[in-house]
């Protein structure tokens, strides 16, 4: 206990150390925290289902109809109509044959990685994929070439001289998710073809938000579902529930059955959390107005955030980082946004690179202007307070 004691001081001193918030409810668009309304700026319902009525009472009709939980892993007792619908939606709205829903994206991307390559095999990674990837590579038995972040020239080089005797698998997040900026899926499509390697895609951040009908990243770029072996994706972001997924060809998602893991020796997700994935699904493919007004608005911060002055990388995602770079600094600029009304998160090492610690500052479909104007005045506050833009 002396030594753990020891190691949460010293994050304490380096500005790292993490601890648990409780809020009333972090769903909608504004949150109490301490007596006060913030504008939350923090959280992944996108779309911001996760108050949505529909959802709320499709998760209540299906405790009524099914129970609580699932009681059983999906191969003995856990599969029940509504898993199987559930995949029917997600694979019609990734376009592929098939999918196979996991407890979390965390450990869909385990059960991909852990069982699809072996010790023959080459897994080449992009240096900022989610730390499931990186733990999924831990897993895997297969070699790991990490390539820098989205460089299509380092991908190609390392491509070309590891050599490989088994298969070659290329891993990335569609949507890097304390970057906000996008693969370049197209092109590492093309690297892939030319080099008899497989694609994998973390779609976390991207299904529901990217795409005419919220497929993802392929689905934005137009890439055939058939060009991405593995599409992994989760339902607790702008699905708003809980769980994750794989999309595939059906013989992908059948060894899956068979022989992942995280899959095999785990409880179903249970009949509320399905029921509520599968109604969002049916709004996410329906109500594009949702997407389009998360687009307005990300367009819209991005654009005042640049214009008072603050260095923001270019994306699509309404995942938009304000990069400072140390994290004292950061926690500083996030008490001020605080103080200022909006609630975000401090983003610090081992979450990014050590020296690029930042605000990530996320929107949702049910922001109003006022929320978004606000947002623009805290950070524009905090920013010249700390002596961060002039
Ligand atoms: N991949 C990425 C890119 C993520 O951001 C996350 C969630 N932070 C996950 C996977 C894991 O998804 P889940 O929360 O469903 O475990």
């Amino acid at each position: 206990m002396k030594r753990l004691q020891d190691k949460l001081d010293q994050l304490k001193e380096a500005g790292l150390y993490r601890r648990l918030r409780s809020m009333s409810s972090a769903s909608g668009p504004r949150v109490q925290v301490d007596g006060r309304s913030l504008v939350m700026c923090a959280s992944n319902n996108y779309l911001g289902l996760v108050d949505d009525e529909r959802m709320r009472a499709a998760a209540v009709d299906a405790i009524a109809r099914y129970g609580t939980g699932a009681s059983g892993s999906r191969l003995i007792t856990g599969t029940t109509e509504l898993h199987l619908q559930l995949e029917s939606a997600l694979a019609e709205l990734k376009h592929t044959e098939a999918a196979l829903v996991f407890n979390t994206g965390y450990m869909a991307n385990l059960a991909a990685l852990s069982c699809l390559v072996g010790t023959e095999d080459v897994i080449f990674s992009d240096e900022l994929n989610h730390a499931s990837i990186i733990d999924g590579c831990r897993q895997s038995k297969a070699s790991v070439v990490v390539y820098r972040h989205n460089d299509m020239d380092d991908l190609r080089r390392k491509l070309e001289d590891t050599p490989v005797s088994g298969e070659r698998l290329i891993v990335t997040d569609g949507v890097f998710s304390m970057g906000g900026d996008l693969a370049n899926l197209p092109a590492i499509a093309d690297l892939a073809d030319s080099y008899g390697a497989c694609v994998m895609v973390d779609d976390a951040h991207a299904t529901g938000v990217l795409g005419e009908h919220g497929g993802g990243t392929a689905d934005y770029y137009g890439i055939p579902a058939e060009r991405i072996a593995v599409q992994v994706g989760t339902l607790s972001k702008a699905i708003g529930a809980e769980g994750g997924f794989i999309a595939g060809a059906r013989v992908l998602i059948d060894y899956l059955v068979n022989c992942a893991r995280p899959f095999v020796f785990s409880t179903a997700l249970s009949p509320p959390v399905l029921a509520a994935a599968l109604r969002a699904i049916e709004i996410i493919q329906t109500e594009g107005g949702r997407r389009h007004r998360l687009h307005a608005l990300t367009k819209q911060l991005r654009r005042g955030l640049v214009s008072e002055g603050f260095e923001v990388p270019p994306g699509e995602a309404p995942i938009i980082p304000v990069i400072l770079g140390d994290p004292l600094q950061t926690l500083k600029f996030c008490r001020r946004l605080e103080a200022g009304g909006v609630f975000a998160t401090a983003i610090r090492h081992p979450t990014v690179p050590s020296g690029t610690s930042r605000i990530r500052l996320t929107l949702m479909a049910t922001h109003s202007d006022e929320d978004l104007d606000q947002i623009i005045v805290a950070c524009k506050t905090a920013g010249r307070g700390l002596g961060v833009i002039s």
